[in-house]
């Protein structure tokens, strides 16, 4: 049965409050329990378009009674965010009192969870993982947010801490579609890079700073070190980037939703034909062998490669100008560490030294990239 709750969040300022609204479909508690969130970085506005062009496609296979197991979808996932709008322009990423990124700081539970199923394991896989489920679910249920940020991510992790499946929509700055997801589930989640038509698979686990798909698998990943990979089930926690941020069309729209509809059949999570799942013909390849394209110097960028361009070592990828420069006004040639996809790039043309401007997608493990592989 279909139902539409709503969360409200502590207010942040008298007189106002945000609320999540939450969608349910299928019987609660039933398996395979799937969850869908989009925006949570609020201006990456394609990915509540495509929740909301699935929205419909969930509520007609529900009221079909085809729900095999339960689906959340939460289209709006920051309402926070969407008010994030200062001097026309619109920055959805940070929470803009602490300065946070919004898909950063969640709740790890994982030592409590490790403590608590101690002495408790070795029934089997399906009792060990409704055990590690449980607790997960209850730590979380008794934690205090700080503030209505903070407040916003445990509602989410809340909805989602005890799915099967969890995909996390975001859009990139100017990109193809690529995707994050755990090493331990490839190739498996192939199916989900094919019917997306995926460029780039990246395989990130323990990333830094706390995004919300690796969080919400964290205490998973840490059972499994402790108990083995054969005693409890990772979920399938997947960062889906649908292209960039501008690319809202009802085009794309259209063939995202029907992509995750088809896989959440293919899954087995809707009794319906998902037809053929195209093959993944992408690079899935370590988040490590990612470079992330880096300024060095101030002035305007100035793109000499598309997105999408297979790349080779050394290749210019694009030019820093400096208008104000007495004789070569190329302050900067930003060149590929790497043979790769060169699949996403800067949407503003302004560059300053540090800041990311492109990334390319090799295969090897590149040196530099090492530690916190994430950047705010
Ligand atoms: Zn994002």
């Amino acid at each position: 049965m279909v139902t539409c709750s709503t969360i409200n969040l502590p207010r942040h300022a008298v007189g106002t409050q945000h609320s999540l609204k939450v969608w349910r479909f299928g019987e609660p508690g039933s398996s395979p329990k799937v969850y869908i969130q989009a925006c949570i970085h609020a201006d990456e506005l394609p990915a509540s378009l495509t929740a909301a062009k699935l929205l419909p496609k969930l509520t007609s296979a529900d009221e079909a009674n085809r729900i095999s197991g339960e689906i959340i979808l939460v289209p709006v996932a920051n309402p926070i965010g969407l008010n994030n709008v200062s001097l026309r322009n619109h920055n959805g990423r940070h929470h803009l009192p602490t300065g946070e990124n919004y898909n950063r700081g969640f709740h790890d539970v994982s030592e409590e969870v490790l403590k608590a199923i101690d002495g408790k394991m070795a029934n089997g896989p399906e009792a060990d993982t409704s055990l590690v489920k449980a607790e997960v679910a209850r730590a979380l249920a008794t934690a205090t947010p700080s503030n209505e940020a903070q407040a916003l991510r445990l509602e989410l992790m809340r909805m989602a801490c005890d799915a099967d499946i969890v995909l996390d929509l975001h859009t990139d700055s100017e990109a193809q579609m690529h995707l994050y997801l755990d090493e331990d589930h490839w190739p498996q989640a192939s199916d989900l890079a094919g019917l997306l038509d995926a460029s780039v698979v990246m395989f990130a686990r323990a990333s830094g700073g706390g995004p919300f798909e690796e969080t919400i698998a964290w205490p998973y990943v840490k059972a499994r070190e402790v108990y083995g990979a054969d005693a409890v089930e990772l979920p399938l926690t997947v960062v889906v980037e649908l292209r960039g941020e501008y690319d809202a069309s009802h085009e794309f729209s259209d063939l995202d939703a029907d992509a995750i509809y088809r896989f959440l059949c293919h899954r087995g999570a809707i009794r319906e034909n998902a037809g053929l799942v195209p093959e993944f013909t992408g690079v899935a390849a370590p988040f490590s062998a990612t470079d992330t394209l880096t300024a060095r110097a101030a002035g305007i960028v100035v793109y000499t490669a598309d997105i999408g361009q297979a790349v080779k070592q050394g290749d210019i990828l694009a030019e820093i100008i400096d208008p104000l420069s007495d004789d070569d006004m190329v302050v900067d040639r930003i060149t590929a560490a790497a043979d790769g996809i060169f699949f996403a790039r800067s949407n503003q043309r302004l560059a300053w030294p540090g800041e990311t401007v492109g990334k390319v997608q090799g295969i090897e493990v590149l040196a530099h990239r090492t530690g916190k592989l994430l950047y705010d």
